[in-house]
């Protein structure tokens, strides 16, 4: 099968005329224009969207614009639907939250989640995914199952579509000597882990002294604050113990100094950034644009649908452009395409989702997007413009909108 475009973009420069065949549901080769099976016409067409966080179990309505209280208040009013969804209430989420997420043109997901909503709602989903277990231990004991998580971990019931790891909550929500078992664990496994750091401003002063906000919250529900003093900040301490490297996903990192972002981006590590969301909690502005401009992989993800307001990586891709007005643009698609496959590639997994540069081989998992009349390149004109279609082992997953574009 072959589908032309006005503009292929293979991941790096600028996006030009031509087609792109597809066999067996891997990408064949980019060929000049010519007569296709499929013309888009004035459409980007490019390797599909990576959303490297959200929690499809949190896929509900946003309450308000940006967010009404304290973060602290925030985070129990999340645990607090999660109960009051049920299990059942967290699978209808998640599978909604899954088709929201192929209709936005994304077609990989590094998704996590406490409890398995999602491994149930994705079962015949093509979707692909990264499915990391939430490990939240706010004592010492009892430790890790480590057989239950290594049971998880290989019981992936679509190896073509679906890699499992884990993911520690956050800092201030697993205890210091179980996160000492639990990263060198995932390490031996040679699984990747994704982790909230560096997200609340009073992290820093939980981590560094044992004190302040972060202190009052680990009080409040029950654990003693003392016991997460560690005299240094996560990331410091992740790298003295040589638990930073190339498996780990670093969630948002608001707080990170410019140290800590360079000793991510030496580890081999990748930082994931969701200016939505960041947008959400009124945060400062985040440290992402400047690493980037200084070669750290930045990710892009919505976070849960809850904070965010809606999964579609172009409206994140959008807010990226936002708030990083002189970065290149390709940096900007680079964030959603190329870079989590080439973290994914890193963490020793690279046939899962292939290259992002529709290579040869690679699976046949695209995106087109519409580009609206203007002036200015093509890839910031289609920031606004629409899904056009997601492919995913090349077969269409929106065919009546292709029909139209025939
Ligand atoms: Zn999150």
């Amino acid at each position: 099968m072959r589908i032309s475009a006005q503009a292929i973009w293979n991941g790096h420069g600028t996006a030009r005329p031509g087609r792109i065949s597809i066999r067996d549901g891997r990408i064949e080769q980019i060929l000049p224009p010519g007569p296709a099976d499929i013309d888009l016409g004035e459409a980007i067409l490019c390797a599909g969207f990576v959303n490297a966080h959200l929690h499809l179990d949190l896929s509900l309505p946003r309450p308000t614009e940006t967010m009404v209280g304290s973060f602290d208040d925030w985070l129990l009013s999340v645990v607090e639907a999660r109960q009051q969804l049920g299990e059942d209430g967290r699978t209808i989420q998640a599978a909604a939250g899954a088709e929201e997420t192929l209709a936005g043109g994304t077609t990989a997901v590094f998704d996590i989640d406490p409890a398995g909503a999602s491994i149930t709602a994705l079962t015949d989903s093509p979707l692909r995914r990264l499915l990391l277990r939430e490990v939240i231990a706010l004592n010492s004991r009892p430790g890790i199952d480590f057989e239950a998580l290594g049971h998880f971990l290989r019981g992936a019931n679509d190896g073509d579509r679906e890699l499992r790891g884990i993911s520690p909550h956050s800092s201030y929500t697993v205890h210091p000597e179980v996160l000492a078992t639990l990263l060198p664990w995932c390490r031996e496994q040679d699984v990747p882990w994704a982790m909230h750091i560096a997200e609340p401003t009073w992290e820093r002063e939980l981590l560094v002294d044992g004190s302040g906000a972060g202190a009052r919250f680990l009080e409040g529900l029950g654990a003693d604050p003392a016991s997460f003093r560690r005299g240094q900040t996560m990331i410091e301490a992740l790298h003295g113990s040589g638990d930073l490297t190339r498996h780990g996903l670093i969630i948002h990192g608001n707080e990170c100094s410019e140290d800590e972002i360079a000793t991510i981006g030496d580890s081999g590590a990748a930082l994931v950034w969701c200016p939505r969301s960041h947008a959400f909690f009124g945060r400062a502005p985040h440290p992402a644009p400047q690493a980037a401009k200084k070669g750290l992989d930045v990710l892009l993800g919505t976070d849960g649908k809850v904070s965010s307001g809606t999964l579609s990586m172009l409206d994140e891709m959008g807010a990226a452009r936002a708030a990083a007005a002189d970065l290149d643009i390709e940096t900007i698609w680079k964030m959603a395409i190329v870079n989590p496959r080439q973290w994914l590639a890193r963490s020793g997994h690279p046939e899962l989702l292939g290259s992002g540069t529709l290579k040869e081989g690679d699976p046949a998992d695209l995106v087109a997007v519409s580009i609206p009349d203007g002036d200015g390149p093509l890839l910031e004109r289609a920031l606004s413009g629409e899904v056009l279609g997601t492919w995913i082992d090349g077969r269409a997953l929106q065919p009546e909108m292709l029909e139209d574009a025939q």
